[in-house]
């Protein structure tokens, strides 16, 4: 066993005790329902008294949250029935929606109406900026007597005989030579009587529980893919031409091998959402999700929606892909797991924020049973597995439960397996297809056949760029957040084996392999902590851990 990430903190420090009934790790869709809908069922049990507190390691609410996003209005009406009324930032309802495929050499075959494959169609749905609607979430919450600690990176899980009882934020203050700075402030010892994980996809906390504990016994590796996100200010044309429209394509510059996908949502009269997704277990050591995008921008049809126009806003976040047999066990001795840490997300449709929010709704009414009754041990919260099992959000991922694993052999067999999936059910050629963890596939790095896109810093920005359009700051005397378990395994068989792959599969920048380096540069401070990192290398030698409070992108209106 590993060590727990609270061996990052100072051992020698006398740390603030802060005791809680409900300890959630993350301001997102997922932790913020959880908190909102709990807060509501105590108080209708006159049990109003309970302290529920929300730890997030972005400084406000938001500026960590990424996505898409179009939104399928299902959880926020079970969670707030007058959702409209109350002021949720509605979005952009879906008018208009079509999948195209794009041709290597330009052009495009559009699929629309019933050409449209089903999963895709989205009419009446919301385009949304997730940053805002969790925003709005965090004010209902404190509304309701939630408190929430903005810029509270979380270090490690605190257990006690076996249970979790609560988490230790980050130590700040500790200079990058490992010393103490005259700002040094030791985390605080959070006791919960159930700990909430809602880190997000690959959280540092729910890696450690899924490798330490026994949630993952029977299910298959989680897999993932990397998105990257652009907002563009387009020309008045091209916006009343895509207001409300929603376009998914594919083709370009994928070949048959690889999974991913990208999308144009008009999201505003003079505002596009683009973005491109990329299967993590594409095999090529010189994967580059950056530039696979900076490609597909380049395709004629996509530059044409774009020419005129220019970016605002820079993002990129890895999904949970794997669907129901990669999510964890959602429950044990002190804790649940909600929202992507859980891997509620359907790749197939491309949505996932109803399914956080109804998983937090569910484990907020398992929390309450167990506070009430006095037991919050494994057992005492198992009411929250059985109620997902006997819920709308089971019976959807039931339906693509072999969705994403069939496409690990190609587009062609992947494409002929779903279709078979259509008609039995969800089930397919095969019951159960297994998995694999995303990093056991790439190959070595003399196989490769990606090339980098020319960069014209107008419609192809490079990394650099696109990092400064997604704010990411960190304070820059502090420890790296990336640690490198082992670093001669990256100047002798990295190098040899998969070329450094981490110079290429970073969207930040972050990794730098100067022409006759000898070591890494790891510039920290560029990264947006999207984790594709910590899942995509080869040796899992890169580990991702939290920076200092307040580090990180600030993404506003993504
Ligand atoms: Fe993503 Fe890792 Fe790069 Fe940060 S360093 S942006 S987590 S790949």
């Amino acid at each position: 066993m590993k060590p727990n990430l609270i061996s990052l903190n100072a051992k020698d420090v006398e740390r603030e005790e802060l005791p809680v009934d409900v300890c959630i790790v993350g301001a997102g869709t997922a932790g913020l329902s959880c908190a909102i809908h709990l807060a509501r069922l105590l108080e209708e049990a006159g049990d109003q008294d309970r302290t529920i507190l929300v730890l997030d390691k972005a400084e406000e609410v938001g500026h960590h949250t990424l996505s898409g996003a179009v939104m399928d209005p299902r959880g926020i009406a079970e969670l707030f029935p007058d959702w409209k009324e109350r002021g949720f930032p509605v979005g952009t309802v879906v008018e208009d929606d079509w999948a195209e495929v794009l041709r290597p050499g330009g052009g495009s075959i559009k699929l629309k109406g019933l050409l449209c494959p089903p999963q895709l169609r989205n009419h009446g749905n919301h385009m949304i900026s997730l940053n805002e609607v969790v925003k709005w979430l965090g004010g209902q919450a404190e509304e309701l007597g939630v408190e929430i600690y903005g810029g509270f990176p979380v270090a490690g899980t605190r257990f006690e005989d076996g249970k979790v009882v609560g988490v230790q934020t980050r130590d700040s203050g500790i200079a990058k030579d490992g010393s103490r700075k005259a700002t040094f402030e030791p985390g605080m010892d959070v006791s919960a009587e159930v700990t909430v994980f809602a880190e997000g996809v690959r959280g540092s906390l729910a890696k450690n529980l899924f490798r330490d504990l026994d949630v993952m016994d029977g299910r298959n590796p989680q897999t993932y893919g990397t998105g990257i996100k652009e907002i563009w200010e387009v020309t008045p044309e091209v916006g009343k031409e895509m207001h409300g429209k929603v376009v998914h394509t594919g083709g370009y510059p994928l070949d048959m091998k690889s999974y991913g996908g990208s999308w144009v949502y008009g999201i505003a009269e003079d505002k596009l959402s683009i973005g491109f997704v990329i299967g993590l277990d594409q095999t090529d050591a010189k994967l580059d999700p950056h530039a696979l995008f900076v490609q597909w921008k380049q395709h004629p049809r996509i530059a044409k929606l774009l020419e005129g126009g220019k970016p605002i806003s820079y993002g990129a976040k890895c999904v949970p892909e794997g669907g129901y047999f990669s999510q964890p066990r959602l429950h044990g001795d002190g804790f649940v797991m909600v929202g992507d840490t859980g891997g509620f997300l359907n790749a197939a449709t491309l949505k996932g924020i109803h399914l956080s929010i109804k998983s937090g709704m569910l484990a907020a009414e398992a929390i309450a049973k167990a506070l009430a009754a006095g037991d919050t041990s494994k057992e005492g919260l198992a009411s929250y597995q059985e109620s997902y099992e006997a819920s709308w959000a089971k019976a959807e991922l039931w339906k693509y439960r072999n969705y994403r694993q069939a496409f690990t052999k190609g587009l062609v067999a992947g494409t002929i397996d779903f279709a078979v999936q259509q008609v039995t059910g969800g089930r397919g050629l095969v019951a159960r297809r297994p998995g694999h963890s995303d990093h056991e596939t790439m190959e070595p790095v003399a196989q490769s056949r990606l090339e980098k896109p020319g960069y014209d810093d107008r419609l192809s920005m490079d990394k650099l760029t696109d990092v400064y359009l997604s704010g990411a700051i960190h304070e820059e005397d502090q420890p790296a957040h990336l640690l490198v378990n082992d670093p001669s395994i990256c100047t002798d068989r990295c190098t040899r084996e998969f070329g450094n792959p981490c110079q290429h599969f970073c969207p930040a920048a972050v990794y730098e392999w100067p022409e006759g380096s000898t070591a890494v540069t790891i510039n920290a401070s560029n990264c947006v902590h999207c984790k594709t990192c910590d899942i995509m290398d080869p040796y899992e030698n890169i580990e991702w851990v939290v920076p200092e409070g307040g580090g990180g992108p600030k993404y506003l209106g993504m």
